[in-house]
């Protein structure tokens, strides 16, 4: 597989396109950026774990016939992916209130939200990635209704798969972001799965075992990133 062109940059991943009209190398570096790029970083090794972690999930995802970008791991930090085609929308989905939801609703972080919830937020740096609903994805025509019921479903699926597959690593799958995309007519999961997008807290103590430990200065940072990486690779 030959890298070609650098097509995107982001905070945490540069994508390349192949030899192959199709697929796509994204490569996971060790930038860390939160609150909207306002605070800047480098979290050494994550770029390795975010790339191992990721791949490990979507297989896991595949195995349970949920459809995503992933393709191949071809390194330590490249994993070749379909070419996708990003819907707007991050797509949240909830199972104990932590972040946002706690300061938009008041109650305390680590109570459970039963059944979980799914939020959409427009992708979008400039406005800081607002909230949105139902009709603003058809007003501004991000997806279309079946398009939007078919992520809603895939989510609390994805949910459905990963929180007890990571509760049997003893880690909480408290809430996560997900980005989905079309290849051709088809949609899928794309982006990544990593502590980068996820709050994972021990399961035990609560300790936590994400980016949070960065975006809030917790210290750690490295060291959660390793520990969440060795207990998936733990008889995998
Ligand atoms: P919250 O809305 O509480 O800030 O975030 C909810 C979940 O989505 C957390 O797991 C958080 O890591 C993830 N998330 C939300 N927005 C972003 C984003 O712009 N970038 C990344 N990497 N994760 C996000």
């Amino acid at each position: 597989m030959e890298k070609r062109d650098k097509i995107y940059e982001g905070k945490a991943k540069i994508v390349y396109t192949t030899d192959k009209a199709g697929l796509v190398i994204q490569y996971f570096k060790d930038d860390a950026t939160a609150f909207n790029a306002l605070k800047r970083g480098t979290i050494l090794g994550k770029g390795v774990v975010n790339n191992r972690m990721s791949a490990m999930l979507f297989e896991r995802l595949g195995r349970a016939r949920i459809p995503t970008h992933f393709v191949s791991t071809l390194s330590d930090r490249e994993m070749l992916c379909r070419r996708l085609d990003i819907i707007k929308i991050e797509t949240i989905v909830r199972n104990v209130v932590a972040g946002s939801l706690a300061k938009r609703t008041g109650l305390p972080e680590g109570t459970p939200v039963r059944p979980p919830i799914v939020e959409l937020y427009l992708k979008s740096d400039p406005l800081g990635d607002p909230m949105i609903n139902d009709d603003h994805v058809r007003m501004l025509k991000l997806a279309t209704p079946k398009e939007l019921a078919w992520i809603r479903r895939t989510a609390l699926r994805i949910n459905a798969v990963l929180r007890p597959y990571l509760a049997r690593k003893a880690l909480l799958l408290v809430d996560f972001k997900l980005e989905f995309g079309r290849a051709g007519s088809k949609l899928m999961l794309g982006n990544e799965i990593s502590p980068d997008t996820c709050r994972l807290w021990d399961a035990e103590t609560r300790e936590k075992l994400d980016k949070d430990r960065f975006r809030q200065d917790l210290g750690g940072v490295e060291e959660a990133y390793q520990e969440v990486y060795r207990r998936l690779a733990a008889g995998k």
